[in-house]
C-alpha cells in the first residue's frame, strides 16, 4: 500500500494524528526534501528506509514505490503542506493506477493556512473579501490563458500566492496593473510555523523591496488585500439581531 500523506507546513506537530500515526508505521519514506521538515522522520521506525525525493524523477520515485510493494512494504510519499496544492501528486496516482498498485491519500494543513495563523489573520472578512485566490506568478512553469495575476489582481479578493518569492518585482508590477492600488497591504511569510518563521508586512508597491531586503528566496507566501488591515463588518452569524438554524434572534 502506498500512502499520499500531507507533512503540515512545517511545525512537526502540524502533521495531522493520521499522517504522524502512518510515519509510525510505514516501510519506505519517501519525503520532498527541499521543503518537508526534517524532524517529522523522526515519527519512523528505527528500520524504515528514507528517500528523499528532491533529487530524483519522477520515474525513479515509482520505480521505488513498485519496488517496495513487490516486497509487501508499506510506503509514505510525504509532501509538504497539503498535497493537493502543487503536490504533483495526480501524476504519482495516474502511473499507480496504471499499474494496479492501491494507494490512500492523507490531506495535511497546508502553507497557506499557516501563513494566516502568523499574521493572525482572517482571509474573508465580511464586506472585504469572501473569496481567496490561491494561485502563482507565471515562472518556468506557465500559466493558462486567463489565470493570470493581472487577471485576478482585477478582483480585488483576497489573493494567496505560492512559489513566486524570486519573482517579486514581476509580480507586484503585474498586481498593479491589474486593479490594485500601490498600497494596497501585503505581506511574505517566510516558513510559516518553522522555528525560523518570520513575517514581513508592505504594501504591494513596496513587495520587491522588502524581499530582496530580507533576502528572501524561497519558502515565503505572498499574501495581498484589504483584509491585512483595515475596517470589515461583523459577521451575521454572531450577529444578536440575525436569526440562523442554531439559533434565533435577541428579543429587542
Ligand atoms: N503543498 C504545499 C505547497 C507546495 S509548493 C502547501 O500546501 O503548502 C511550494 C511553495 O509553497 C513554496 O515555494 C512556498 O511558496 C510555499 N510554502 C511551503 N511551505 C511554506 C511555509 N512553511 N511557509 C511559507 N511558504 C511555504
Amino acid at each position: 500500500m502506498i500512502n499520499f500523506v500531507g507533512a503540515g507546513p512545517g511545525a512537526v506537530d502540524l502533521i495531522t494524528v493520521r499522517g504522524k500515526a502512518l510515519l509510525e508505521e510505514a516501510d519506505l519514506i519517501i519525503y520532498a526534501g527541499s521543503l518537508v521538515n526534517p524532524g517529522l522522520l523522526d515519527y519512523a521506525k528505527a528500520d524504515c528506509r528514507i528517500m528523499d525525493s528532491a533529487s530524483m524523477t519522477l520515474e525513479e520515485v515509482l520505480a521505488a514505490m513498485k519496488d517496495a510493494e513487490e516486497r509487501g512494504e508499506m510506503t509514505v510519499r510525504l509532501h509538504t503542506g497539503d498535497p493537493c496544492l502543487y503536490g504533483a501528486i495526480r501524476e504519482q496516482m495516474d502511473i499507480l493506477d496504471k499499474w494496479g498498485i492501491a494507494y490512500e491519500y492523507t490531506p495535511g494543513v497546508s502553507s497557506f493556512s499557516a501563513a494566516a495563523a502568523a499574521l493572525k489573520a482572517e482571509y474573508t472578512l465580511p464586506g472585504v473579501s469572501q473569496s481567496v485566490i490561491i494561485t502563482r506568478t507565471e515562472g518556468r512553469t506557465p500559466v493558462p490563458e486567463r489565470q493570470t495575476i493581472i487577471d485576478y489582481a482585477a478582483h480585488g479578493a483576497t489573493m494567496v500566492i505560492f512559489l513566486s518569492t524570486g519573482l517579486v518585482e514581476k509580480l507586484s508590477k503585474e498586481l498593479i496593473r491589474g486593479g490594485y492600488s500601490a498600497d494596497t497591504p501585503a505581506a511574505i511569510v517566510y516558513k510559516a510555523s518553522w522555528p525560523e518563521e518570520k513575517v514581513f508586512r508592505c504594501t504591494v508597491a513596496g513587495l520587491a523591496e522588502t524581499a530582496e531586503r530580507a533576502g528572501l528566496k524561497n519558502t515565503a507566501l505572498i499574501l495581498v488585500g484589504p483584509f491585512l488591515t483595515g475596517a470589515y463588518e461583523r459577521s451575521r452569524l454572531y450577529d444578536p439581531d440575525f436569526s440562523h438554524t442554531c439559533r434565533r434572534a435577541k428579543e429587542k
